[in-house]
């Protein structure tokens, strides 16, 4: 998929990136070692909040874990068997520790901090866990393939009986998401139980049942995808449609009967007896990298307003509007907006193309007939203006910034 190509007149998003001062990946610090720039760093930030906020809604609680733990932990995992090839490993003090190339045995082990009781589930943790990843230099793509990455993964653990509506509300909260970014067209696809396996094949068949019954009960259509789920449970991808036309797998949920097992995690049952949880690994943008990437390109870069690093350029027009314009800066700023003033001595004309090659979403132009009116003249990324007080104007785009639209509504 990193090979997917740019449609015609489009460009890429390392060109965009490095155009917008997005990000760069310097042959210095290392190949595939994404490094975000101020403006990316916002996009991202945004991206972030709203991982927080679906969080939020799907009580999911953020933690925070380390970038390394020992190789025994590895061990017990089964990371060490399975993905030693990919890892990354150090010593400390003649023991061997590897850069976490995964979030799950941290979680497992907040999880275990304490006696867990029926009434407590579901129990579930959200991080923005940056792991690494060993890939070959030639694999390497931009921000869609790198070596450090920021997932925005979730574990939770539940009685089995809570697993179908939990995937209902996770599939919902991911698929929001994607519609958020102007994404409506996806692929569901369910994997089943592989060859080789773990665990009995009756709690595979409930787990299988209880992701179907999901999808059914969303009424979503999906393709099986027999034998290709996880050794250790079956699984839900979501794939999505850019606005070129290519296919990316983004959310995932995976049922995990193993890890809980190989650390002995337990709940006390209705029953009084102790059981096994159910665990969920779950991510619905998947990795925070690979979808900034994805969206540079599915946008252009012309980000909506929630995302756009600068949303508003002021720009006066004479020398006696430069007051006027550096009030309307600071109301916009204290409003929260993230707003700059673009008054160098180039002419009107070439400081408007600037903010439009920058593809800020929203110009305010000053000279003396807004003054004397009291209002800014709005001009639009897409070309459309209009002249509007400087408070409605305000008062607007905090509006289209709060309700995340993707399209520009003022003006
Ligand atoms: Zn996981």
């Amino acid at each position: 998929m990193p090979d997917q190509k740019v449609g015609e007149g489009k460009k890429d998003h390392k060109r965009l990136g490095q155009d917008l001062d997005l990000f760069t990946i310097s042959e210095q610090c290392g190949a595939g070692l994404p490094l975000y720039a101020p403006n990316g760093a916002i996009v991202r930030n945004q991206l972030m909040q709203l991982i927080r906020d679906k969080n939020g809604e799907l009580g999911f609680r953020e933690v925070s874990t380390p970038h390394m733990f020992r190789s025994e932990l590895w061990k017990k995992s089964g990371h060490y068997d399975k993905f030693k090839q990919d890892m990354f490993f150090l010593k400390v003090d003649d023991e061997e520790f590897a850069l976490k190339p995964m979030n799950c045995p941290g979680h497992i082990n907040i999880y275990a901090l304490r006696p867990r009781s029926y009434r407590d589930l579901p129990i579930r943790y959200s991080e923005f866990g940056t792991v690494y990843r060993i890939e070959q230099s030639g694999e390497l793509h931009g921000l869609l393939r790198v070596r450090s990455l920021t997932q925005d993964d979730g574990h939770a653990f539940y009685a089995p009986e809570q697993i179908k509506q939990e995937v209902i509300k996770i599939a919902r909260a991911a698929l929001d998401c994607y519609s958020i970014f102007g994404m409506k067209e996806y692929k569901v696809k369910l994997s089943t139980r592989p060859e080789k396996y773990i665990g009995s094949p009756e709690v595979w068949e409930r787990a299988t049942a209880a992701l179907k019954g999901a999808l059914d009960e969303m009424k979503l259509k999906y393709e099986v995808k027999e034998g290709e789920g996880a050794f250790y449970g079956p699984k839900i991808d979501i794939d999505i449609r850019d606005s070129l036309g290519r296919w990316w797998q983004c959310g995932t949920i995976q049922l995990d009967f193993a890890m809980p097992e190989r650390f002995n995690l337990e709940y006390v049952g209705e029953d009084g007896k102790k059981h096994v949880p159910v665990m969920i690994h779950r991510a619905l943008l998947g990795t925070l990298d690979r979808l900034m990437g994805i969206l540079i390109e599915h946008l252009q870069g012309a980000f909506p307003s929630w995302l756009a690093p600068v949303q508003v350029a002021v720009i006066p027009i004479s020398e006696d509007a430069q007051d006027y314009a550096a009030k309307a800066l600071s109301e916009l700023r204290n409003a929260g907006i993230r707003a700059e003033i673009h008054a160098e001595s180039d002419t009107m004309q070439y400081r408007i193309r600037a903010a439009q090659e920058q593809k800020i979403p929203y110009m305010l132009v000053i000279g003396k007939k807004e003054i004397d009116a009291k209002v800014v003249a709005v001009r639009r990324r897409d070309g459309k203006q209009a002249s509007m007080p400087l408070e409605k104007f305000i008062g607007s785009l905090q509006k289209e910034v709060a309700e995340r639209n993707l399209a520009l509504t003022v003006a």
